[in-house]
């Protein structure tokens, strides 16, 4: 099935305990279609740079089956940038920069090709901007995944009520849902969330795992423990590339399904984590994936048995 992906593709510099970058690739929309190519060979990119940006990672996605039609390449613009510092426990950072550049203006055109996708992911990104994705979109796709961050509820906390009324599926990290919701228990900030219009909700809890809520069924999966935590800068795009990349691939949006899809993408974002940037993304394959995941299945699976006392 078909699957159209917006949002940041951009230069990020990322400071971790374990050493520091200059520009480098990233954007939630390069991570979101890099991860998804290995699922669906049917992805739409929508986004925007400036023309700073390498066109060998235009490339690089174009070589993943990942169409770029719709990412605008503006002359004499500056791409998106972010920068981030982790603290020693990898599990939170602190944004440094935020410069916006050709995001502050974007008008996110849609290619007619890429009408009637069925599947759609709004990554990080101006939550008017994903709001006009929908509304230029001929048929509502069969299921709308969103996510978002912090910033934005800082400063278009509107606009993103708004968008949120208008999608299937919310993905943020837990400390995000708290300052959404104003609740400080993850249950409680779930049912709010879910009231404000994502009828699923998922809460990415680093290195503790991520929930999945719907109504009153609630499914954990847990993060792989890793030896070595390199970077964790896109884990979450990758991981919301990795469940909707899994429900476009399989095409069944039931809750079942969609605890499927959370493991598979819980299983990307391992990979994304061990090297700087969208660097591990590139070249996995079929085999390493499903090796993945049969370790996230030992790690969870287990037998009660009885004892005779
Ligand atoms: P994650 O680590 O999954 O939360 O995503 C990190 C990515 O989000 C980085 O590659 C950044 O370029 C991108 N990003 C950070 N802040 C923003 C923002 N305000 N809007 C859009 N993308 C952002």
């Amino acid at each position: 099935m078909s699957l159209l992906v917006v949002g940041s593709v951009a230069f990020d510099a990322i400071e971790t305990p374990f050493g520091k970058t200059d520009k480098i690739v990233g954007g939630a929309a390069s991570y979101i279609s890099l991860c998804a190519s290995y699922f669906t060979k049917n992805v739409n990119l929508v986004g925007v740079v400036g023309d700073d940006f390498p066109h060998e990672f235009i490339s690089h996605l174009n070589n993943h089956g990942v169409d770029t039609e719709g990412l605008q390449i503006k002359k004499g613009e500056k791409s998106f940038f972010w920068s981030g510092k982790y603290h020693t426990d990898m599990n939170s950072r602190d944004t440094l920069i935020t410069e916006l550049n050709v995001l502050g203006d974007f008008d996110p055109i849609i290619p007619d090709s890429y009408q009637n996708c069925q599947y759609l992911m709004l990554g990080n990104l101006t939550p008017k901007v994903q709001q006009t994705v929908i509304e230029r979109l001929t048929t509502r796709p069969k299921l709308i995944v969103m996510d978002t961050m912090n910033f934005w509820m800082e400063i278009a906390m509107d606009d993103l009520k708004k968008t949120l009324s208008m999608v299937d599926v919310l993905t943020i990290n837990d400390e995000e849902a708290r300052q959404l919701s104003g609740e400080y228990s993850l249950v409680k900030a779930a049912v709010k969330i879910q009231e404000m219009g994502p009828k699923y909700l998922i809460i990415k809890k680093g290195e503790n795992g991520a929930l999945l809520f719907h109504g009153k069924e609630v499914f954990f999966a847990p993060a792989l423990p890793l030896e070595e935590v390199f970077d964790p800068t896109g884990a979450g795009d990758t991981f919301a590339g990795g469940f909707i990349g899994y429900l476009a691939k399989t095409d069944d949006i039931s809750f079942e399904n969609m605890k499927n899809a959370v493991i598979y993408g819980s299983a990307m974002a391992s990979f994304c984590v061990e090297k700087f940037g969208t660097e591990r993304l590139v070249d996995l394959n079929e085999n390493v994936l499903s090796q993945r995941i049969e370790v996230f299945k030992k790690l969870v699976h287990f037998n009660l048995t009885e004892t005779n006392s």
